[in-house]
């Protein structure tokens, strides 16, 4: 399950200017979607909608063949996990920030996830370890490392579909191919849908899409688009 449906979805922030203009993709169960296009094509825009931050003015977003304009916001939540661009991390204990939204999880869960995000190492190099405070009053974490804590707290709470909006795109490339690998774990087996503004970081997808100006212009395979230009 996890089969995620856009179709022919019509949206615009300012009714004057169309964002996106009929877009239609579906995420296949398991499998992973690239959307790729320049800064401003309205990537993002999907990813918002899919959270229903914002509804489309037509068109449908299907999850497993349901209409999300029936489904709670917090249902949506659950579902899909989420790693954005820049992770803000809460003012509490980086134990805290990996546990978010999945309380019940027990020490061994934590330390699992943690592994997986290969930050567990890190964790266990600090003095005061899963209780150390992060965020703005606590220890600043670089880029990457924040990252890997969004990772692990979405490896932790399982969900079935998974978004990652640029999610290395901050990070200098050396991190950036670390990150990749993290990222390249938890989405297998896991229906997602990649936000990226570079084909190179976007390989290994079961299917690209190029968007631009909100209009899907170009799809297929990594090979296919190079072959193409
Ligand atoms: P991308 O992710 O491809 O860079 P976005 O989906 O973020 O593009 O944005 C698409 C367009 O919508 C851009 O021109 C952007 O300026 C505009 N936009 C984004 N958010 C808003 C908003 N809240 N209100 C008005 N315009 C917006
Ligand atoms: P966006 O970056 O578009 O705001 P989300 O809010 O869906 O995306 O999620 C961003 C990250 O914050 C995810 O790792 C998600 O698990 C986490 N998160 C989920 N719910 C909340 C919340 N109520 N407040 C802050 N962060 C949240």
């Amino acid at each position: 399950s996890g089969v995620v449906r856009f179709e022919e979805v019509r949206f615009a922030y300012n009714p004057d200017r169309p964002i996106l203009k009929g877009v239609s993709f579906e995420v296949p169960a398991g499998r992973t979607v690239a959307v790729v296009g320049p800064s401003g094509a309205g990537k993002s825009t999907i990813s918002r909608l899919l959270f229903r931050f914002y509804e489309p003015q037509s068109g449908r977003i299907l999850i497993d063949g349901q209409d999300i304009a029936g489904v709670q916001q917090d249902s949506l939540r659950a579902a899909i996990g989420m790693v954005p661009q820049d992770t803000v991390l809460f003012n509490d204990t980086i134990g805290y920030n990996i546990r978010y939204g999945r309380w019940e999880a027990s020490e061994a869960e934590v330390r699992e996830a943690a592994r997986l995000a290969q930050i567990d190492r890190f964790i266990a190099g600090l003095p005061e370890g899963y209780d150390t405070p992060v965020g703005e009053r606590g220890l600043k974490l670089s880029g990457g490392e924040k990252q890997r804590v969004a990772i692990a707290r979405t490896i932790l709470k399982g969900p079935p579909i998974l978004v990652l909006d640029e999610a290395t795109s901050a990070l200098d490339s050396f991190t950036e191919r670390e990150i990749q690998d993290a990222l390249d774990r938890v989405s297998r087996g896991r229906t997602t849908l990649v936000i990226a503004h570079r084909l190179s970081t976007v390989v290994g997808a079961d299917e690209i899409i190029v968007l631009d100006r909100g209009v899907i212009v170009e799809r297929g395979d990594h090979a296919a688009l190079l072959a193409r230009g």
